[in-house]
């Protein structure tokens, strides 16, 4: 038996808690290969709602003001809140990096992509919370001044968001071009404050922590009213704009169910904007914390994709807004030369797919560049394993050392190592706990070596 909110999976230092979006029993829990570009398995809770829709425990707070830094932290992490801008990054790490090192709260209200229209339908409904969620971050983290920045298009918005914060001396609300990839937050920075963030550095490093309007609106609800991330509205739209709808849809929500509530017959479905987003096969597939849209197009779409070779035309190079060279990077993605990848700074790309709109010869550039840097985290990941155990090995050698003892005690027996404990082949390895000089050590290796040689020969 679950309720609403309630914890279902446990979070990491990357990964945030996932709550459960209603009340109801678990009914299974399994893995699934989705069609997705990681090919990696997903863990799946099904719950069965009990249709009460019943909350757990809950603490409403009125007062923000006395919270400290950590425990806000904590509770952004404990009520799983992410990036909802598509980066996915854990909100309470970009604020945990961000204390006492920004002076500027930026707000990205600009929609991700075209057809989405998920932030523009938040800003209507719910501009007073988005205020109160930029305010609370303001005054806990101390931040001089906030700017929100809303496309030029999303004028009932831009007014109601304006009325709401006239109140607040230190906010601004900033109009931007409604250009695509503009939104990114990179291009953002450069929009509006004509700076450049460095190199392989984040927006923090020039005093700015950016958010994507939705993540503020539920860190308001997070810290006031204790509610975790289970839903967000989406845009439903379909590619020739026949209709475009958003719903306020619980996360785990599969996409055929949605799809049945509004008579959407066509299968052909891509999750997420049209440029950046992935087509999927499995209509069971669940609206993620990620998702902002769905959007139907023509069967007939995928065919006229076919990947053809690139000839070296350039064109993406001329557009990419981040002066990458996506050919090159093509190429290493595709023969897995990592160093590469890495020396033609692939983890500079934004993901905005504008390389992939001009490339003649439908190359899932995207894709490719996703897949790549997927790997090049596992294999940071990796390095960083082995560098972590190789300190570990290091310092219990040091220990063991130090504290004058070497246990020998290694049976071979039908080729499997047994270790057992021997006190009679004790080394006294120093009389005092001080380091041994590499001469003691090899008389004491050798002495080793010896004596796991007789045991070895007892034993057969
Ligand atoms: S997706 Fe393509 S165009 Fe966009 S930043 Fe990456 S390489 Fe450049
Ligand atoms: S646009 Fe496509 S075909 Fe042209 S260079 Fe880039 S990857 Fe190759």
């Amino acid at each position: 038996m679950v309720f609403r909110g309630q914890v279902l999976a446990l979070g990491n230092d990357d990964i945030a808690p996932i709550h459960s979006p209603t009340s109801g029993t678990i009914s299974s829990i399994s893995k699934n290969k989705f069609n997705f570009y990681s090919g990696k398995y997903f863990g799946v809770i099904v719950i069965k709602s009990d249709g009460r829709d019943a909350w757990g425990h809950r603490v409403f707070r009125k007062n923000y003001k006395d919270i400290s830094i950590n425990t806000f932290i904590k509770l952004i992490y404990d009520h799983g809140i992410i990036g909802l801008g598509g980066s996915g990054f854990l909100s309470s790490k970009k604020i945990e990096f961000s204390i006492g090192k920004v002076h500027t709260l930026l707000i990205n209200a600009a929609e991700s992509e075209p057809y989405v229209q998920s932030d523009d339908c938040l800003m209507q409904n719910f501009y007073k919370e988005i205020a109160e969620g930029c305010q609370i971050i303001a005054c806990i983290l101390k931040i001089e001044s906030v700017v929100i920045a809303i496309e030029d298009d999303k004028k009932l918005a831009f007014i109601k968001i304006k009325n709401a914060i006239k109140s607040f001396p230190n906010f601004k609300i900033r109009k931007i071009k409604n250009k695509y990839p503009s939104g990114s937050s990179k291009q953002l920075i450069k929009t509006l404050f004509n700076k450049e963030v460095p190199l392989g550095k984040r927006s923090i490093s020039l005093g700015i922590l950016i958010f994507n309007v939705s993540t503020i609106f539920y860190i308001k609800r997070a810290i006031l009213n204790s509610e975790p991330l289970i839903e967000r509205i989406i845009t439903l739209s379909d590619a020739q704009l026949l209709y475009q709808k958003n719903v306020l849809v619980r996360i785990g929500t599969p996409i055929s169910y949605i799809l049945s509530k509004f008579n959407i017959k066509n299968s052909s479905i891509i999750l997420g904007g049209p440029i950046t987003g992935f087509i999927i096969d499995d209509l069971n597939f669940p609206i993620l914390k990620t998702t902002s849209s769905i959007l139907k197009f023509k069967s007939d779409f995928v065919e006229n994709l076919l990947e053809l070779p690139c000839i070296r035309c350039t064109a993406c190079s001329k557009a990419c807004p981040m002066r990458l060279l996506p050919e090159q990077l093509y190429f290493y993605s595709k023969s897995f030369d990592h160093e590469k990848s890495k020396r033609y700074h692939i983890n500079e790309c934004i993901e905005c797919g504008v390389c992939e709109q001009v490339c003649p010869s439908n190359i899932p550039l995207l894709t490719y560049f996703k897949k790549e840097k997927l790997e090049l985290k596992k294999l940071e990941f990796q390095n960083d394993m082995s560098k972590k155990f190789k300190k570990l090995f290091m310092l219990r050698q040091r220990r063991v050392h130090a504290s004058g003892l070497i246990n020998e005690n290694i049976i071979y027996s039908n080729n499997v190592i047994k270790e057992k404990r021997n006190d009679s082949i004790r080394h006294k390895v120093c009389e005092s706990n001080s380091f041994l000089n590499s001469q003691h050590i090899m008389k004491i290796k050798l002495e080793s070596a010896i004596n796991r040689a007789k045991l070895k020969r007892n034993i057969k």
